[in-house]
């Protein structure tokens, strides 16, 4: 284990906390349940007192810390500078490697049941790949519509868990797509384990940006899954290894373009989670495409897009990376696009990779408290660049009963095709 996550390293942390409250009201836990042991503060409390013995009942604070979405909003809210999203992801591995104090478990059985296929499942790219493919043979066959029916899917979770794409959507991109017209540079696509399984098309999109704007995309076939879920996970060990293929996948790439946030964000924290230059200098290598496009100027003009668009922060894009400007920059680049003002853009939509799924009630709240902000925009669509947001978001708006499209930016931001 890295020095950073250690014990005494958390600890430190948690004492640049001066108390002051000010990150209260940008928590969504606390903002829909008022309480402050599941606000930042609180858990920063609670999460101080374990490391200097004050608490030993880790089951009693467990549930206050689960219910923490890793949304990091406290992070961008807090004056002096408290890693929040470092402790709270060192703590969650530490209490995974204590024993229950009562002997037995007090995490729910979906809870274990999602650790282990984060660790069996999606840390292994083929298992993955199988795992789709039963998803998919589930849709056709008529399984997914049976197990909702006999309420062994339940429906809520059946709302957010998306419909895989038929084959050719999910055919692996080329090793290298190249550029068109005057070559501007190289850089190499992350495409993730979920996004390229799920919107698979979204990568196929991506890098027929970067390079109808000039540049070599290269796709390297040995990266893996980044290790976010597992981080968030507190199962430390396994995202390392995932971080280390990674490195080695990408070790002659000079620019590496992630489209997901949450990936984006941990690959520019793998100096965090691994402590070693390499891996500060790899992070430091990673960028989310709007910000890559932002900076390097779009050559080509987007096709037009005449609707109202909201844009959406992803938590891991703003708090997470500090890309704030960039894909508004973009946005308003887009012919006929009229970009709308959105009063909780950057506030968590209750994704926070699975949590959707464990925490159900909590997220579905928060869900919904983003689908109403949405409603009150305007808009006909809504742009955010995380594929967990874009589920979450689609199935809260549903929900609501409000008819918005939800879109990753760069779908908005590609040329016309050549006639
Ligand atoms: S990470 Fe998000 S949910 Fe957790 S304490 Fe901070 S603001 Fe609240
Ligand atoms: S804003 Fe920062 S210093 Fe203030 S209570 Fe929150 S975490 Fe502590």
């Amino acid at each position: 284990m890295s020095d950073a996550s250690t014990p005494a390293s958390w600890h430190a942390n948690t004492l640049d906390c001066v108390h002051c409250g000010l990150c209260l009201e940008a928590c969504p836990t606390y903002q829909v349940l008022g309480t402050e042991t599941d606000s930042p503060r609180g858990r920063i409390y609670l999460m101080r007192a374990l490391a200097e013995g004050r608490v030993t009942d880790t089951d009693a604070i467990r549930p206050h810390l689960d219910r923490c979405l890793d949304c990091r909003a406290c992070e961008t809210a807090c004056p002096s500078g408290v890693r929040y999203g470092h402790v709270l992801e060192a703590v969650r591995a530490e209490l995974r490697a204590q024993p229950p104090r009562t002997g037995r478990t007090t995490r729910s059985f979906r809870a274990r049941l999602a650790s282990f296929l984060l660790r069996a499942v999606v840390a292994h790219q083929g298992r993955l790949r199988w795992f789709f493919r039963f998803a998919r043979a589930a849709e056709l066959s008529g399984l997914r519509r049976l197990a909702r029916a006999l309420r062994i899917l339940p429906a809520d979770v059946d709302a957010l868990v998306p419909h895989v794409p038929p084959g050719p959507a999910r055919r692996p991109l080329p090793a290298v797509v190249p550029a068109r017209g005057e070559r501007r540079g190289r850089v190499a696509l992350f495409t993730g384990c979920v996004m390229e399984q799920v919107f698979g098309e979204i990568n196929r999109k991506t890098a027929d940006l970067l390079a109808a704007n000039g540049f070599d995309v290269v796709v390297p076939e040995s990266q893996r899954c980044c290790g976010a879920l597992l981080v968030h996970d507190g199962q430390l060990e396994p995202a390392r290894e995932l971080a280390r293929r990674n490195l080695a996948a990408f070790a002659d790439c000079e620019v590496v373009i992630t489209n997901s946030a949450g990936c984006g964000a941990l690959l520019r924290d793998y100096g965090h989670l691994l402590d070693t230059d390499t891996a500060r200098a790899f992070a430091s290598r990673c960028q989310d495409v709007t910000a890559f496009l932002a900076r390097a100027g779009l050559r080509e003009t987007p096709a037009r897009f005449a609707a109202k668009v909201a844009y959406d922060a992803p938590c891991h894009l703003c708090h997470a990376q500090g890309v704030r400007t960039q894909p508004l920059e973009l946005l308003r680049s887009v012919p006929g696009l009229e970009l709308v003002a959105h009063p909780s853009a950057e506030d968590c939509c209750g994704s926070a990779g699975i949590y959707n799924l464990l925490q159900r009630d909590l997220a579905s709240a928060i869900g919904r408290q983003k689908a109403k902000a949405l409603a009150t925009t305007g808009a006909a669509v809504v742009a955010t660049g995380n594929p967990g947001c874009m589920m979450q978001i689609a199935a809260s708006l549903r929900a609501e009963g409000t008819p918005l499209a939800v879109v990753h930016p760069v779908e908005l931001l590609l040329p016309e095709p050549p006639s």
